[in-house]
């Protein structure tokens, strides 16, 4: 019942209000970035950019210890109440753009061939939208906004955790981009979404020898043979099958003669998997199989693993907040049931320690016939996809904090008892009238190539996917290290960040908000 909302608490409307206002700059913000990649951790300029954007709103964001990605908190903390965070993704892929669009990369070798743009485009524009929404009493909580580096790496997470990132956050939401999805959908899971994908290597030796005497030495090509066929069923009846756990073989490399027992053999290929359970112990698991199969032949043989990323497994509860806050914004049809992926993401480091969930952001233009594909030169979207990204995380992020059931009412709702918030929950048939993919929409504003920021972009050490060195069975991150309260970040503060990691890392808005610092516009 529209009319028992009073003036200024109706959600779809002031999401309206601030679309009418901001959806063009929020459009020419991802087309600066998306003619400006920059890769895993060399995000110097993404993250300015996002950094005096958010300054300029109010906000205080804090730069990552490594000098990109940025974390803000918005409004309130209530003690009651645990931190809702939202994430985004910063870097590009080193790949060449194919597109020919005015906003196409000006970075040899770069692209954001994965939506990371449009990824941080809404989280920025989610920031200003609930600012605007804190600085009228209408957020019931705090929300951090995570912009983390480097997720094509799988590791920018994982900084973002050992920063501190998520400490006090209850849950966290992520949106990423689905070019198989009609721009104005959202495609929800609850479980695994993403994969887990790790690398094994299993190296043999032993004496070498003549193939005449294989009893005097030991069989290494016959030892190697019985690891790939055995370890790969053996794994199938020592695992549950619903872990969808795969161990496929992809190199296999020994000897040179013949007729001569090599000393070395190797043979490597990837796990998939699922189940985090499993996950887990799979390394153990598998060390266990291979020296019981190479005992008998007298070789030795040693596991290599490296671990890529989890699977990332969807929380009930939090995917299910994804489904209410689409349906509320999107209307019915906005909200459809996504297929698992058996690609990786980051994202799934935040879930081993905290409940949350990854949605498919719809990207394709309705109707449109054109089979795109992530991590394609010629990936592109329909850009009204941002306005609905922004809605759909600014929607979850309140529907997570209304979740929270322990909270008195909020400063602006006094008369609110128990759960009751500033906004009441929206109903999920309001939005059909709202949002028309076909009308709401008016043309991209006319695009002026922005002056480049670093004509010539350095590309150090590091700045390669070819060095993306994922590590060995124990993961260095410890989650229950995470929560350390002394390492909590927390905005109001200062201290946090000049003790830890000494006062350059902290992001001085009234500083850093000078004219001589600003980037250059694109009207300059
Ligand atoms: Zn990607
Ligand atoms: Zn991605």
């Amino acid at each position: 019942m529209e009319g028992s909302y009073s003036e200024g608490k109706d959600l779809i409307a002031d999401l309206d209000t601030f679309l009418a206002s901001h959806e063009a700059e929020l459009i020419e913000f991802r087309r600066d970035l998306h003619a400006n990649p920059e890769t895993g951790y060399a995000e110097h300029r993404t993250t300015r950019r996002v950094a005096l954007r958010l300054a300029a709103a109010g906000l205080k964001p804090v730069i990552l210890p490594k000098g990109t990605g940025l974390l803000v908190d918005i409004g309130t903390n209530y003690s009651e109440r645990s931190v809702v965070a939202l994430r985004a993704d910063l870097d590009a892929l080193p790949m060449a753009d194919e597109k020919d669009v005015p906003y196409a990369s000006t970075v040899p070798g770069v692209c954001h061939a994965c939506g990371h743009d449009v990824h941080t485009t809404i989280l920025l524009g989610t920031g200003l939208f609930l600012a605007q929404q804190a600085a009228a009493g209408l957020l019931p909580g705090r929300v951090r906004l995570i912009f983390q580096p480097a997720e094509e790496r799988a590791t920018g997470a994982l900084d973002v955790l050992a920063a501190g990132g998520i400490a006090s956050v209850g849950r966290i939401f992520a949106l990423h981009c689905d070019p198989r999805l009609d721009a104005g959908q959202l495609g929800v899971r609850t479980g695994p979404i993403t994969a887990a994908c790790d690398k094994i290597e299993v190296r043999v030796t032993g004496p070498g020898g003549h193939t005449a005497r294989p009893h005097l030495t030991a069989d290494l090509v016959y030892a190697l043979g019985k690891i790939v066929t055995e370890l790969p069923a053996a794994l199938s009846r020592r695992v549950d099958p619903r872990s969808s756990l795969s161990l496929v073989w992809g190199q296999i490399s020994a000897g040179n003669a013949p007729n001569a027992i090599p000393d070395t053999g190797l043979v490597t290929g990837t796990l998939r998997c699922l189940d985090d359970e499993a996950w887990h112990s799979a390394p153990v698991l598998l060390k266990e199989l291979i020296d019981s199969v190479v005992g008998a032949y007298g070789v030795t043989a040693e596991l290599v693993y490296d671990r890529f990323v989890p699977p990332t497994v969807n929380d009930t509860d939090c995917a299910a907040m994804l489904t209410t806050a689409g349906e509320a914004v999107l209307g019915h049809g906005g909200v459809v049931h996504t297929p698992q992926s058996l690609g990786g993401e980051d994202f799934a480091w935040y879930l081993e320690s905290i409940p949350g969930a990854l949605a498919r952001l719809g990207t394709r233009s309705p109707g449109s016939a054109q089979e795109n594909d992530l991590h394609q030169p010629t990936f592109d979207i329909d850009e009204r996809a941002i306005g609905v990204g922004l809605r759909v995380m600014a929607a979850t992020a309140l529907t997570a904090l209304w979740e929270e059931t322990s909270l008195a009412a909020s400063p602006a709702d006094q008369s609110g008892s128990g759960s009751e918030s500033a906004y009441p929950a929206p109903a999920p048939a309001q939005y059909a009238a709202a949002y028309d993919p076909a009308a709401a929409y008016s043309p991209a504003p006319a695009y002026d190539p922005p002056a480049p920021f670093n004509p010539a972009p350095s590309f150090g050490p590091g700045s390669s996917l070819e060095s993306a060195s994922s590590f060995n069975a124990t993961p260095p991150f410890d989650p229950a290290s995470t929560f350390d309260p002394a390492q909590a970040y927390d905005p109001a503060q200062a201290a946090f960040n000049s003790a830890a990691y000494g006062s350059a890392t902290t992001y001085d808005s009234a500083a850093a908000y000078q004219p001589s610092t600003q980037f250059p516009t694109r009207h300059s």
